[in-house]
């Protein structure tokens, strides 16, 4: 295995350098943590499978005019992605209560919104990611009155794809989280998508029987939460011709070699 700097380990992610300026590779492990990482586990075979959703979701997304950060997948575990400056954010968009929602405001989970909300929580761990009004985050610069209005117009749309895909194969989605960076180019910056879109960031319903199909498994002791990950790729069309491919790693220094070319000849 080829040596490679390590950018940044996240929860359920590790960024690496890319071969090229301007590009990670993001890996996708199979820990889980919960409750601000208060719980911590693991969950067989997670990193492969939202690897596989991430992309699936991403690549369609694009197809529809969304801008995103993901390149191409590597191989099992990895991804090539644009490297951006994450807006300190996580944009989250409900359309039935559930979670933390139903906690503050005693909605009870299932209850459908009579519309969208979109709610931002300020991303620090420190202060366990506290959820916060546009007035906050104009006045403390964590992101521009004109990327906020990119961001809630991508995020709306976004839900209103996403709702039509899982709607497709019986799945409702009651919420999920987005996170967006900024893309630079000279002095100009614009927002793309960023991070992942899989079960543990999103809330999945099965539409017949409500059994839940993501992590919230994993959060409330349900079990089976291996099995809920697998069949929403399934469900996606995603594990027919699995890619076995033994090769976890990309290699670094072989893709820098194609990039450049052969190396000179020796004298
Ligand atoms: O916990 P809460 O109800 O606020 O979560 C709303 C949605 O955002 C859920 O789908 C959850 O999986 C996601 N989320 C996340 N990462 C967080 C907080 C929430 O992916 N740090």
């Amino acid at each position: 295995m080829s040596r490679r700097t390590k950018i940044y380990e996240g929860k359920a992610k590790i960024l690496y350098e890319g071969p090229e300026p301007g590009t990670l590779i993001q890996y996708f492990k199979d820990d889980a943590t919960a409750f601000n990482a208060e719980k911590k586990g693991t969950i067989n075979g997670k990193g492969v499978i939202n690897n596989r959703i991430s992309e699936h979701v991403f690549t369609r997304l694009a197809h529809i005019g969304i801008p995103t950060h993901f390149i191409r997948r590597l191989n099992m575990r990895e991804q090539l992605i644009r490297q951006v400056d994450i807006i300190p954010l996580e944009v989250v968009l409900r359309n039935v209560a559930a979670g933390s929602i139903s906690k503050r405001l005693g909605i009870e989970e299932g209850e459908p919104l009579p519309h969208t909300l979109i709610e931002y929580y300020y991303k620090d761990d420190a202060l366990g990611d506290p959820l916060v009004a546009e007035e906050h985050i104009a006045c403390f610069n964590w992101a521009s009155n004109e990327e906020m209005h990119d961001i809630s117009s991508m995020a709306i749309r976004i839900n209103d794809f996403l709702c039509g895909m899982f709607a497709a194969i019986d799945i409702r989605l009651v919420d999920f989280k987005l996170e967006f960076g900024r893309l630079y180019d000279g002095d100009y910056s614009r927002v793309i998508l960023a991070d992942e879109i899989s079960p543990d960031g999103c809330r999945l319903w099965d539409m017949a029987t409500g059994e839940k199909l993501d992590k919230d498994r994993f959060r409330r002791d349900l079990g089976g939460e291996e099995e809920a990950y697998r069949e929403v790729a399934r469900r996606l069309g995603l594990l027919n011709g699995e890619d076995n491919s033994p090769g976890e790693v990309f290699d670094l220094s072989h893709a820098r070699s194609r990039l450049r070319g052969p190396p000179p000849l020796k004298k």
